[in-house]
């Protein structure tokens, strides 16, 4: 056992100054003092001899291993002293901070989707969903648009098979929630929606918000009172608002409603094209013709309904000219918001 220990002892004293890595280190550590290391195994084997023998050898295996670790522990020292020497020489500043993991934010789209409906809410509101692959009867048919109607060319049309559509607009949620749920009525339907068209303010999807309200005396006050109390606390309690007669084949009367120019504050600009007014959204009363497809008595009932294109609003409030930047993903502009 003695001349073991002497071979273990010139083993080790060969090995252990030539360790260059950290990994040679733990390996030599295992190979010599783990729970199977060749000197740990010879210890165990101690109690086998005279007692005379065993102090003897116990010390000098003691040694050894008290040799092995404090070898070892200085060899580590130094390699990580020499580590960070080098680093510190080299290319490599580490008094520089870290990086820091992106942090997500909210897509202005959502932002302004969220700001809108909220709204809403917060004058008693509530949301209604519906689907995005819609049938031509919700899409058109029963908002009074029968298939010979030329409102049907305004909107570009993805049309699926002759009856399926991707739907062109949120409104044929007003039909599937009136249809489904009686009088009274106060919804907000916010969603995609889909168009074959594109430019620099045309996207094939966009979002919609779909607003209205059925109940007994509704009237065009009621929706002018809302939307007047929307844009102000959207757009800021100082914009104007103007209503101006238009045609919708589901509401009657019809109006658009403009917005004093936010960039210019109305004295005109290449936004508002000079006239100082933004168009923002599209409505009016809901036409008896449509309370009927749902069996609402027009004669008990009115109501009133609008809607409104999230991307021309959010681009309109954070001054963005061109539709695409919102879908094209690029970080330096979404971080903008
Ligand atoms: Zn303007």
């Amino acid at each position: 056992m003695k001349s073991r220990l002497q071979d273990i002892k010139k083993e080790a004293e060969s090995e252990i100054p030539s360790v260059m890595s950290e990994e040679d280190i733990s390996s030599i550590k295992v190979k010599y003092l783990g729970r199977k290391g060749i000197l740990t195994l010879l210890l165990r084997e101690l109690s086998s001899l005279s007692p005379e023998e065993r102090k003897e050898t116990g010390k000098s295996a003691n040694t050894l291993k008290k040799w092995i670790e404090d070898t070892l522990n200085l060899k580590q020292t130094e390699l990580r002293e020499k580590g960070i020497e080098s680093l510190k020489k080299g290319f490599f500043d580490i008094t520089l901070p870290g990086r820091l993991p992106d942090i997500g934010s909210i897509h202005p789209l959502t932002k302004v989707l969220n700001e809108v409906v909220d709204i809403f809410i917060g004058m008693g509101f509530t949301i209604e969903e519906g689907p995005e692959i819609e049938l031509d009867y919700y899409n058109f048919e029963a908002l009074n648009i029968p298939k010979d109607h030329p409102a049907r060319d305004m909107q570009d049309t993805f049309y699926i098979t002759d009856d399926v559509i991707l739907r062109t607009h949120t409104s044929p949620v007003q039909v599937r929630t009136m249809e489904r749920r009686p009088p009274p009525l106060k919804i907000i339907a916010p969603g995609k929606v889909y168009r074959c068209d594109a430019d620099i303010t045309h996207s094939p999807m966009f979002h919609q918000v779909e607003g209205f309200m059925v109940d007994k005396d509704i009237t065009f006050g009621d929706l002018k009172g809302m939307l007047e109390l929307f844009v102000h606390q959207f757009f800021g309690k100082d914009i104007a608002l103007r209503f101006r007669p238009s045609f919708f084949p589901f509401t009657e009367p019809s109006a658009e409603v403009d917005i004093q120019c936010v960039i210019c504050k109305g004295s005109g600009c290449r936004v508002c094209k000079g006239t100082g007014w933004l168009e923002i959204l599209g409505s009016g009363m809901i036409d008896p013709a449509v309370f009927s497809y749902v069996k609402y008595d027009p004669e008990e009932w009115t109501g009133f309904a609008f809607g409104m294109g999230i991307e021309r609003i959010a681009m309109l409030k954070y001054g963005v000219d061109d539709i695409r930047l919102f879908f094209e993903n690029d970080l330096r502009f979404l971080k903008q918001f």
